[in-house]
């Protein structure tokens, strides 16, 4: 059997995944000896896109028609499709915006007309499971190294690694932090998947939420903590909203806005 071959690929997102994976510098000869990479571009021009991939590593969420055509393609080459980081999992930043209002809208008043741009039809921004199937996700805003390097090898065994499904405060707890909702500072923990170690918190930072948010949140929970703290409904949606997604941050604001006008909130 030879060794398999991988392939890692950047839609639209700052490439601090790709980044990261190049970071693992001690690593990264390792890697090459386990693995037959057939496409990095970050690491190298050569590139062989006719092959057949065992694992197809994926960032950056799907923002152009460029981008959907190539997500098709390797989705269409590869045995393993995983999304790594938060743009590839959850659309990223580019996919939060407020109000009901198409993309265009949104693109016209940024470029003063609609077709400032000419390089690929932009798309309302989304996350690769929105057209393809997704076999494995790893977390973070960017990826970290380790997290990378342990699915890596899971995956040189042909295991499909599954995430924590538990949130940063399982971590912060373990740390034995003081927790900073119980303070009176926004902290989405309670909301955000773990792996990071809890690393802001710690840093008695509130978590902004960079690793997505967990499966079962209960994110009415934590706004009406927060609106008793005395936050108001639009700094708490803007909070939920950065790594959260648009439709997630929609049902937030109807919520608080009709808990308000029943004079609950
Ligand atoms: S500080 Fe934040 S992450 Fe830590 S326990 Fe409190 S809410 Fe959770
Ligand atoms: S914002 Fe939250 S999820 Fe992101 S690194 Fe900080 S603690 Fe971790």
């Amino acid at each position: 059997m030879g060794k398999p071959k991988i392939g890692i690929y950047g839609l639209t997102g700052c490439a601090g995944d790709q980044l990261n994976i190049l970071n693992c510098e001690d690593e990264l000869l390792k890697l090459f000896d386990i693995f037959e990479i057939k496409s990095f571009v970050m690491a190298s021009r050569e590139k062989d896109e006719n092959v057949q991939l065992d694992v197809a590593f994926v960032e950056g969420s799907v923002s152009t028609e460029k981008d959907l055509e190539e997500l098709l393609a390797i989705r269409k080459k590869s045995k393993i499709l995983v999304a790594i980081g938060h743009c590839a999992i959850y659309g990223g930043v580019q996919a939060m915006f407020r109000g009901g209002e198409e993309w265009i809208e949104r693109y016209k008043r940024v470029y003063g007309r609609e077709n400032a741009v000419t390089l690929s039809k932009p798309l309302e921004p989304k996350p690769l499971s929105a057209y393809v199937k997704v076999d494995a996700v790893l977390h973070g805003c960017p990826i970290e190294k380790e997290p990378f390097l342990k699915l890596a090898g899971k995956l040189a065994h042909g295991v499909i690694p599954r995430t924590p499904d538990y949130p940063v405060c399982a971590e912060c707890r373990w740390k034995e932090n003081e927790c900073l909702l119980l303070k009176g500072q926004i902290c989405l923990g309670p909301l955000t998947n773990a792996g990071c170690g809890a690393i802001c918190p710690s840093l008695n930072i509130g978590c902004i939420g960079c690793w997505g948010p967990i499966r079962e949140e209960n994110w009415a929970s934590e706004a009406d903590l927060l609106v008793e703290k005395g936050y108001d409904i639009d700094e708490i949606v803007t909070r939920f909203s950065v790594f959260g997604g648009t439709e997630r941050a929609q049902k937030l604001e109807q919520f608080l806005r009709s808990r308000k006008e029943k004079g609950n909130g």
